[in-house]
């Protein structure tokens, strides 16, 4: 985490290095021995990604962006202009170039093109607890590192997450009530307050991943396939990473090349060259 901070610096990133007896005193509901240190970005943990996608869209429209809702592409074909893409309702589109940016959806839209696209759906559960009264208005997005849980405030209650390895690929997003039972002893050992207020299951939900081999994106052209990129695979970071990634995509398809940030690691050639990137914190 240490390296990681220096590195976020480097990039301008606010981020501070604390020991363990900081981090008891700004997050003094923490319980548990072992405890290291941390790290902690004031500008972090939340956003509202409806909004910040609402943002970004309106942006778009004001310079010429139309937007096509409800359309699911259904085929594609190749010509020597670029692409053609039929919807289910029968529409047409043909542009010199596409962006697979399907999120979860990816492998399928990537089929359609021929392209093999390494992403998997994978569920992902949140809860939220019951009101919380033992808390402070604030509390920051806190994640054990030892066992993956994480806390945040949202509103009078407390979010919740924890995300396991073995969840098996798969487009159902049935929220499970059992599954609290799988991180129940490390959220008491943890967070014992937020445990307290108990999981309010009626407000609680399940969403999919859309994850890579080593659970980074995949951002780039497609080898040998003029035309077509590939924004996806974000892997559970695609609110975080979308003004970057759309800028990346945006530089390689009017100047040929990411120009701001260096990319090239998270290229889809990665996964035959065995360059798979060690992620040391899957959340
Ligand atoms: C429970 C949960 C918590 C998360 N928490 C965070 C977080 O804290 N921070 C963070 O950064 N990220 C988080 N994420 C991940 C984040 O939501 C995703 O990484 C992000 O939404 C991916 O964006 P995207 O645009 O790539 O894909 P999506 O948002 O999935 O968009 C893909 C779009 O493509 C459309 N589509 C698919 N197939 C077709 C087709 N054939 N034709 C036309 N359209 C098609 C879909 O309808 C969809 O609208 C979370 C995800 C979940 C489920």
């Amino acid at each position: 985490m240490e390296r990681a901070a220096a590195y976020q610096r480097g990039c301008g990133v606010d981020v501070e290095v604390l020991d363990a007896a900081e981090v008891r005193r700004r997050v003094p509901w923490i319980a548990g021995e072992r405890l290291a240190g941390g790290t902690f970005g004031a500008r972090d943990g939340f956003i509202d990604p409806g909004r910040l996608c609402g943002f970004f869209s309106s942006a778009a429209a004001h310079d010429g962006v139309s937007f096509r809702y409800g359309q699911e592409v259904v085929a594609a074909e190749e010509g020597a202009g670029g692409f053609v893409l039929g919807t289910a309702d029968g529409s047409t589109f043909s542009a010199p170039f596409v962006v697979n940016a399907a999120g979860a959806w990816s492998a399928r839209l990537g089929a359609l093109l021929g392209v093999d696209v390494p992403v998997e759906p994978v569920r992902r559960h949140l809860f939220l607890t019951g009101p919380v009264r033992d808390l402070p208005p604030e509390v920051p997005m806190t994640i054990d590192a030892d066992t993956g849980v994480l806390v945040r405030r949202e509103g009078e209650r407390v979010l919740v997450a924890w995300s396991n390895a073995d969840e098996p690929p798969g487009f159902d997003t049935t929220c499970d009530p059992e599954f609290v039972l799988r991180f129940a002893e490390a959220l008491e050992a943890r967070f014992p307050s937020v445990a307290a207020a108990g999981i309010d299951q009626r407000r609680s939900w399940a969403g999919l991943y859309e994850v890579t081999p080593d659970h980074h994106a995949i951002l780039g052209p497609v080898p040998e396939r003029p035309g077509l990129l590939l924004a996806t695979g974000f892997s559970g970071h695609g609110v975080m990473h979308a003004p970057a990634a759309g800028r990346c995509i945006a530089e390689m398809i009017l100047r040929g090349r990411s120009e701001g940030v260096d990319v090239d690691a998270l290229s889809l050639a990665r996964f035959a060259r065995g360059e798979l990137i060690h992620e040391t914190m899957v959340l």
